[in-house]
């Protein structure tokens, strides 16, 4: 499948425009605040692809699958910002802690703990971000702010001293539905508010929401995000 992303008519007739990788993430970001990180997602994509963005002057790609993104890391530029955005196991943390720049998808106090012991063998503190489901599908992942809650009675993180938590990622249910996912943005930016007056107050470093992608990320920003992960509006559609 394609993407085109404009169309003009031309002698009566309708043409379709594809604009290049470098076009799109040059046009994304142009029209986003400067505040927002846009974290090009680069899932499934090749060396020359990743490439035509960084020349761009792009810096800050995220990846899903450890595996992928330790090659990439290897291949790629070293000065690039590596962002986790996948579902993280505990056994494979060690891959990324040395170079890993922000963990988007921590939702358990086990993983929390194995991070902070991969941080401390290499010298290091993780910059992290929590988790929280917000989308009515049952699939995926994130802290529920009961477990949160919880969590934070029974075992505060204080102790983990090379995490650097940085504030809340989510993902809306893919949907047509603008009202349901503006709903669950909502909820999202709440759980924010809510951990930053109860438990961050004195942390200046407590401040990204992580929400929005290709089909809402738009909607996200008016929402609160300071971090959209964006990929086939910036790479085109992803062959599996
Ligand atoms: C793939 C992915 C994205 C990007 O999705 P697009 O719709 O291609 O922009 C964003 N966030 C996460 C967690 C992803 O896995």
């Amino acid at each position: 499948m394609v993407f085109y992303d404009i169309f003009v008519i031309h002698n009566n007739n309708i043409e379709y425009i594809q604009m290049s990788i470098a076009e799109r993430i040059i046009r994304i970001k142009k029209s986003i605040p400067s505040n927002v990180c846009l974290v090009a997602v680069s899932k499934t994509k090749s060396y020359n692809e990743i490439m035509e963005a960084y020349e761009t002057g792009h810096r800050v790609f995220g990846e899903n699958k450890v595996q992928e993104l330790t090659k990439k890391h290897e291949e790629l530029p070293k000065d690039i910002q590596w962002h986790f955005i996948g579902h993280l196991q505990s056994n494979k943390v060690k891959y990324i802690a040395p170079f890993i720049s922000l963990l988007h998808g921590v939702d358990s106090l086990k993983l929390l703990k194995t991070i902070n012991k991969e941080a401390k063998k290499n010298h290091r503190t993780i910059p992290c971000l929590l988790q929280f489901h917000i989308a009515r599908e049952s699939t995926k992942f994130g802290f529920s702010l009961d477990e949160f809650e919880e969590m934070m009675h029974s075992s505060p993180l204080g102790e983990l001293k090379n995490i650097n938590l940085c504030g809340v990622m989510g993902m809306a249910t893919y949907t047509d539905d603008e009202n349901q996912i503006a709903q669950e943005f909502d909820t999202l930016a709440n759980i924010f508010q809510h951990l930053k007056k109860t438990y961050f107050k004195e942390e200046d470093n407590f401040k990204e929401i992580s929400m929005g992608m290709s089909g809402d990320y738009p909607l996200a920003i008016k929402k609160g995000s300071s971090i959209i992960r964006v990929g086939s509006s910036i790479f085109g559609a992803r062959n599996y």
